[in-house]
């Protein structure tokens, strides 16, 4: 199965992509998460992608579709994966619609969690990264067992740079203008279903269900 989570920064994107990977056995593969480790380790792609992310700007369409086109070809995906982040931009999205055409795939659901911009900014200024691992906590709505550590990997939890407030709203600004234009081309390919991201994390993730199948 090959699911597409679309939706603005903060709706749920990750966190519904992380329960889906869980439930359906099939790997979670996050760009944001991709170049936040590029950047730990001090690669090339990683200092480029920076400047981009710190300004709330999306990194540029050719550091960022080869990528995925060579991570869903490696052998752990083959039957399927679960795509947060990405595509992004409408050619972005045609370049995930040509290579997948080649082997004579396509996306099977494209998944948008819709929450409105108002909730977006505290959602974000909530958030928690562990950046080893890419678990994500919210301070009040998810909160990790013990303050300020990471359940999964027992790291430091921090706030990203990119989820302070300014950045936050720059960064829905690029969705509407970039990524949102995504959501009619998913529907008119026939796979958009859309849920409610404003409910509690559980019952999102079993209306994400219902529209999967067991
Ligand atoms: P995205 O991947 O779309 O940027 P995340 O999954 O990281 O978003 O979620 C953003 C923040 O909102 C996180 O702190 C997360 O714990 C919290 N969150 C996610 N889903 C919900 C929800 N349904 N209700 C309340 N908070 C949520
Ligand atoms: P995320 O972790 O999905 O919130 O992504 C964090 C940041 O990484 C974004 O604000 C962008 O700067 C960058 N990014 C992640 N995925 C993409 C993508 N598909 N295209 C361009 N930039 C991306």
């Amino acid at each position: 199965m090959r699911v597409i989570m679309l939706g603005a920064p903060g709706a749920g994107k990750g966190t519904q992509a992380k329960k889906i990977a869980d439930q359906y056995q099939i790997p979670h593969i996050s760009t944001g998460d991709i170049f936040r480790a590029n950047i730990k380790n001090g690669t090339e792609l990683g200092k480029k992608a920076k400047s981009y992310m710190d300004q709330g700007l999306l990194v540029p369409d050719e550091l960022t579709c080869d990528l995925v086109v060579d991570r869903i070809s490696q052998p752990d995906a083959a039957k399927g994966y679960v795509l947060d982040g990405f595509p992004r931009t409408i050619p972005q999205a045609e370049a995930l619609t040509n290579a997948l055409l080649a082997r004579g795939e396509k996306i099977d659901y494209a998944v948008n969690v819709e929450v409105p911009d108002e909730n977006i900014v505290s959602r974000m200024s909530g958030r928690r990264a562990c950046l080893a691992c890419g678990a994500t906590y919210h301070i009040v709505y998810n909160t990790p067992v013990k303050e300020g550590i990471c359940d999964v990997c027992g790291k430091e939890l921090v706030l990203r740079d990119d989820d302070k407030p300014e950045t936050v709203k720059k960064r829905l600004d690029v969705y509407h203008a970039q990524t949102q234009p995504l959501i009619e081309y998913y529907q008119k390919a026939g796979v958009l279903a859309e849920v409610d991201g404003t409910q509690d994390i559980n019952v999102v993730f079993e209306d994400i269900t219902k529209i999967l199948g067991a």
